[in-house]
């Protein structure tokens, strides 16, 4: 991503976001590893700032983003998990709200319910997959979501269908499992989940030959979109280079995209893009209320969703509560809101230059 004199106050409003977003409050330890990875294949550039970019670019009214979610697990998590569909439902209504793009959602049949639900929160209309379409984007916010099969090649033929049919502009992943170079889908721990998993990499490879823009978003390496890391997991994975499964391959996932968003909690890197949206739209409206953030995780817990760290129906994602995550999202507003809280005071100092003109709080 160029860097203009310009852009010295968005940038650092970037800077923040990922410094936020990735902070490893849990001290899991492998963050840090992976976040910094995720720069170096970015040239540098901050994470949710060059993803906010990359999608204001492509995505014009009427287009549509594909976002796919979730992992169900049967005997642990049958109904999904709270990572992942929630930061799905905020990326997409800030998407929809702030670029009146037509969202379809593709997950586990298991989801559909969940992920609906979650849309609805976040105050989208959720309309037959059939109906998209037919929608312009400007009219209302409206989003559907469709199962993706989990047999390669009939997901990969739906993709394809879907990305052709309905003028894709991007392809996000938001805790959606990843798959090895030999296409076998692994838990962290390295347990082959492959039989239960929507296969998500025919989509990314159907995207991918179009030119459609593709972002992953994970938080351990071994989910789809990855492959910008893939390195650095395969190294720091405790089953990176060896899952201990008959396949051999390795739980890190290989699946080539755009950009890799490395994230303590995957929601939180969905976040963080739609915050940088806000930044750059100047639409702070666009970041979820912590109300808002309160409702999303009630919706899941009420449609079955269950904390896939402690496997409890708790208000809870990846082992954080959601105090702490609406208090996460009050400092997400928090770091937007330096676009307008500057104050001319012979006592204030500001060092970083807005290129826009904001009235009489020019930097002196
Ligand atoms: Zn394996």
């Amino acid at each position: 991503m160029e860097r203009t004199p310009d852009d010295e106050l968005i940038w650092q409003i970037g800077e923040n976001v990922d410094r936020l977003i990735a902070i490893d409050v849990l001290s899991y330890g492998v963050i840090d590893a992976l976040y910094r990875a995720a720069r170096r294949a970015n040239g540098d550039a901050p994470l949710c700032l060059t993803a906010a970019r990359l999608l204001r670019e492509r995505v014009s009214p009427g287009t549509t983003v594909v976002l796919t979610t979730g992992l169900i697990l049967p005997g642990h998590h049958p109904y999904g998990e709270t990572d992942g569909p929630i930061g799905t439902a905020v990326l997409a209504r800030a998407l929809a709200i702030g670029l009146s793009a037509r969202i379809l959602v593709l997950a586990d049949p298991e989801l559909t319910a969940l992920i609906a639900a979650l849309l609805r929160t976040a105050e989208l209309q959720v309309i037959d997959p059939d109906a998209l379409a037919a929608e312009d984007g400007r009219h209302r916010a409206v989003a559907a979501v469709a199962a993706l099969s989990r047999e390669n090649q009939a997901a990969a033929n739906a993709a394809a269908g879907w990305i052709d049919g309905l003028r894709v502009a991007a392809v996000i992943a938001v805790e959606k499992p990843g798959a090895n170079a030999l296409g076998v889908y692994h838990m962290v721990g390295g347990t082959d989940i492959s039989a239960g998993v929507s296969k998500g990499q025919g989509l990314f490879a159907e995207a991918q030959a179009r030119g459609v823009l593709t972002i992953g978003i994970g938080d351990r390496g071994n989910e789809l979109g990855m492959g910008p890391i893939v390195e650095t997991a395969r190294d720091l994975l405790p089953f990176g280079r060896s899952c201990g499964c008959p396949c051999g391959g390795g739980v890190a996932d290989t699946t080539p995209a755009d950009l890799a968003v490395v994230a303590t909690v995957s929601n939180w890197g969905a976040y963080g893009i739609a915050t940088c949206l806000a930044a750059l739209l100047e639409r702070s409206d666009l970041i979820q209320s912590p109300e808002l953030e309160g409702e999303l995780f009630a919706t899941a817990k009420r449609e079955g969703g269950v904390d896939g760290m402690t496997g409890r129906a708790a208000l809870s994602a990846d082992g954080i509560g959601m105090p702490v995550n609406q208090g996460v999202v009050r400092l997400l507003a928090e770091i937007d809101r330096a676009q307008s809280a500057r104050f001319p005071s012979p006592f204030s100092t500001p060092l970083i230059r807005s290129g826009r003109s904001r009235g009489g709080m020019a930097p002196r």
